[in-house]
């Protein structure tokens, strides 16, 4: 039986860890946290996570908040004017429903059921030099330490990663008590603002320890208004803080949001971090090499909410390789080829996720404002989110967006 070691309890290294474990492989999980600190921590991500990447968890009979998570069925679009009037607002249909389980929830039953699956888990936070002696245990040592301490081990590949620095000021809180859109009242709907040269607010429907909720999601350009948590503002201050600033450059979301209270104490999160590509293998002293995978390679502003579907499929990728590896060894070349079949994927992610960084350039506006008018244009950008593979087609490139236009 081939022996994995997975360092890192998140959402690729336990959707790896019990895909394996399907398949019969001796899986050993490390994670920093127990399942109950998990729980009683604080929520870390808005994990809203599309159809093609739910697939995956539904293959491995993970998806296990399926029937009780709101399904989230389309995506809309507003845009604010700079005296904060709504000068565009559209929604387009999601073909499959997307969803977001809080990963405080998921990740602890997930760590949970990796034992109860006969895999084995060690409660320990993993440093590189406890590492090399552990490594020579396994046949196959990957690290999904998400953005933590162990990307040392990994080298930054510059012509991938275009940003030295953090593009966005990223703050959140997770409520009770948000009124549906009056628009859409029947439909639970990823809602994407924009406030030109300011940042964006995410509206996401999600599920949480207390059951359905909504996070109220802000990324802010740094050095703007939006980038005001330096001073870590108590939960009730971050919540209220959201509020006014929602008042301000969002009036018609304040509206549904103006009884919002946050779901529990530890419901808010503030932070940053530099989108980066690196280097899929990471050597360590002893010269054996280990496997980098989801954040710890591909890490992308969540800007598109892309960073957990990404694990997934980086997960389902790399299950894919080790079966067709078979009793070969994990060697540095079979590393760098799974990488880079998974990479096949993430780099449209990349692409558009950066692209989206940007202040968006003529045709983009071009094809925010036509969405508007044509719910083809508006059904093809929400469904995008699932298969991101397709805005290289239409959206990124302005002579094929100009075609698609003229043709929709
Ligand atoms: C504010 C915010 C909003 C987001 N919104 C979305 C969204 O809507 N949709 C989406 O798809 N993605 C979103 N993401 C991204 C998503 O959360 C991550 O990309 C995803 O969780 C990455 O999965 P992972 O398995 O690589 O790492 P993680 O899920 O981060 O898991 C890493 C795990 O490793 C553990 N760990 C770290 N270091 C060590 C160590 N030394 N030893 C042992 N364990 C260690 C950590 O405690 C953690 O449990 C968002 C991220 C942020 C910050």
């Amino acid at each position: 039986m081939r022996k994995v070691l997975i360092v890192g309890a998140g959402q690729s290294g336990l959707q790896l860890a019990l895909s394996l474990l399907a398949h019969d492989y001796d899986v050993t999980v490390m994670s920093a946290r127990t399942p109950d600190e998990i729980r009683s921590g604080k929520v870390m991500s808005t994990q809203c996570m599309f159809h093609s990447a739910l697939q995956h968890e539904r293959d491995h009979k993970l998806n296990l908040w399926e029937e009780e998570t709101v399904k989230v069925e389309g995506l809309g679009v507003s845009i604010a004017g700079p005296d904060s009037s709504r000068v565009l607002d559209w929604f387009g249909p999601l073909e499959h429903y997307a969803q977001s389980v809080d990963q405080r929830v998921k990740m602890a039953a997930w760590l949970e059921l990796v034992e109860d699956r006969g895999g084995k888990v060690v409660i320990h936070g993993v440093t590189t030099s406890d590492l090399a002696p552990l490594a020579k245990l396994y046949d196959l040592v990957v690290i999904a330490a998400g953005k933590g301490e162990l990307v040392q081990l990994f080298d930054r590949i510059p012509e991938r990663s275009p940003y030295t620095e953090p593009q966005r000021a990223l703050s959140l809180a997770y409520v009770h008590g948000l009124e549906r859109r009056p628009e859409h009242p029947d439909k639970a709907a990823v809602r994407f603002n924009i406030i030109p040269g300011v940042g964006e607010l995410f509206m996401i429907p999600a599920y949480t320890l207390s059951g359905n909720c909504d996070i109220l999601f802000f990324e802010g350009v740094p050095g703007g208004p939006l980038d005001c948590w330096d001073d870590r503002p108590s939960p009730q201050q971050h919540l209220d803080r959201i509020l006014s600033l929602m008042k301000q450059f969002l009036p018609w979301e304040y509206e549904r949001s103006r009884n919002a209270v946050l779901t529990d104490d530890k419901a808010t999160l503030a932070g940053g971090y530099t989108p980066v590509v690196r280097n899929a293998v990471g050597k360590l002293g002893s010269g054996t090499a280990v496997l980098g995978m989801a954040d710890v390679v591909v890490a992308n502003d969540p800007i598109t909410g892309q960073g957990s579907n990404n694990a997934s499929h980086c997960a389902a990728s790399y299950l894919d390789s080790i079966l067709e590896r078979g009793d070969k060894p994990f060697d540095e070349e079979w590393m760098t080829a799974s990488f880079e079949k998974y990479w096949e994927y993430a780099q449209h992610v990349t692409t558009w996720t950066n692209a989206m960084l940007q202040p968006p350039p003529p045709h983009v506006l071009q094809i925010i404002g036509a969405a508007g008018e044509n719910p083809a244009v508006a059904k093809r950008f929400a469904n995008g989110f699932s298969d991101p593979t397709d805005f290289q087609h239409w959206f990124l490139d302005p002579v094929k967006a100009e075609k698609y236009l003229a043709e929709a």
